[in-house]
């Protein structure tokens, strides 16, 4: 039995009668920047989340780094960012003029180390954006204690997390502002790319939305120098109509990591969820000392699969100007020698589950 990684088509059908009828009321409209379609999803993931605002953006990555400008961070000033997670983390910082700072992760759960953090704090320091990493919370009452200790900013990178929460606390809620993507094959994705920036800081929220808009919030009036970041209509359409479906898929997601924890033997390390957290399972990550016999099988048997991600940040070439070694990240380096990311998706079958849990258990 082949399993795809993630099946879109197989998500689209189970909703496709409500995405055709809102793509088309778009098209109808013919509003297909902004307006009360983009509104309407804004104020359903703010509250959704239970935050005060949510500025629709053209993708996350923008999101983030408007974020980081509105906070008037910039030229001379340092930000700590994980050293495992998707690149977007650390470019943002650079393409604000600012300098990333990477941190070492806790093995057990792919996050940002906090006791590293206290280390590589200097007077220069002015954010930390912890990943919610594969959809389990970072540490965030450490972290916010820690930066609130120092005056520095929280920005939280929710990308992987929609609905991931922590002692009942929704993640994007703990910092001073977060960041989410929608791209397709996120938790909740829309058809193309789009992103979103949610804070309960109603002063950053008006400044992100004329950052991203021509530093405008009235047509033709150009408080400052802004640029073009906003969310599609369409994609908006799209996401609101998803939105109402996200509980649902998350449980379903939940409930076949349930199945593979039970289908998989000890032969590999499976994904641990400390008691208080809630993991949205956005990526299953196993950890296997025989990961290279584990992909041909993989490859073999037409099970899709992944690494996430193969290169800690630091070791990339982009930031080979650092100097910096696998030995200054050695949690970050062990594991990205070691993980392998499983098919998930809502849709998946306990069938498929058991099909792809065989060929990991048959690794000796
Ligand atoms: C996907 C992702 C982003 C960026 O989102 P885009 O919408 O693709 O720009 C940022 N951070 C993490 C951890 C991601 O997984």
């Amino acid at each position: 039995m082949s399993v795809q990684f993630v099946d879109l088509k197989a998500q689209y059908e189970s909703i496709k009668a409500e995405i055709d009828q809102a793509m088309s009321s778009v098209i109808e409209s013919t509003s297909f920047i902004g307006g009360p379609i983009v509104s309407k999803f804004e104020e359903g993931f703010a509250k959704y989340l239970g935050v005060k605002n949510c500025v629709g953006c053209a993708n996350g990555t923008d999101s983030m780094e408007i974020i980081l400008k509105a906070m008037g961070i910039g030229l001379g000033d340092e930000v700590l960012v994980p050293a495992n997670s998707w690149i977007s983390t650390a470019e943002v910082v650079n393409n604000v003029g600012a300098e990333p700072v990477f941190v070492d992760v806790i093995e057990e759960e792919y996050t940002i180390d906090p006791a590293l953090i206290q280390k590589v704090i200097t007077p220069k320091t002015k954010a930390i954006i912890p990943v919610h990493l594969f959809g389990l919370p970072a540490r965030m009452p450490e972290i916010m204690e820690i930066a609130n200790s120092h005056q520095i900013k929280v920005i939280e990178d929710c990308a992987q997390a929609h609905g991931a929460s922590l002692n009942g606390q929704k993640v994007g809620t703990f910092g001073h502002a977060a960041s989410f993507s929608f791209y397709p094959g996120k938790n909740l994705g829309a058809y193309g790319d789009a992103g979103g920036i949610v804070t309960n800081d109603d002063d950053l929220a008006k400044d992100c939305r004329m950052l991203g808009n021509h530093g405008q919030l009235s047509k033709h009036d150009h408080q400052i120098v802004g640029r073009n970041s906003r969310m599609d209509t369409m994609q908006a359409a799209i996401l609101s109509v998803k939105l109402a479906h996200l509980d649902n898929w998350l449980a379903q997601r939940q409930k076949v990591a349930g199945w593979y924890q039970s289908e998989l033997n000890s032969s590999i390390i499976k994904p641990f969820t400390p008691p208080k957290s809630e993991h949205v399972f956005h990526l299953f990550v196993i950890r296997s000392e025989k990961r290279e016999v584990l992909r041909s099988l993989f490859s073999e048997n037409g099970i899709g699969h992944a690494i996430h991600y193969p290169t800690p940040l630091p070791l990339v070439d982009a930031y080979g100007y650092k100097s910096h070694s696998a030995k200054d990240f050695p949690v970050a380096f062990k594991l990205s020698q070691e993980i392998i990311s499983l098919p998930l998706f809502p849709e998946m079958s306990k069938e498929q589950v058991v099909a792809v849990s065989t060929i990991v258990n048959g690794v000796k």
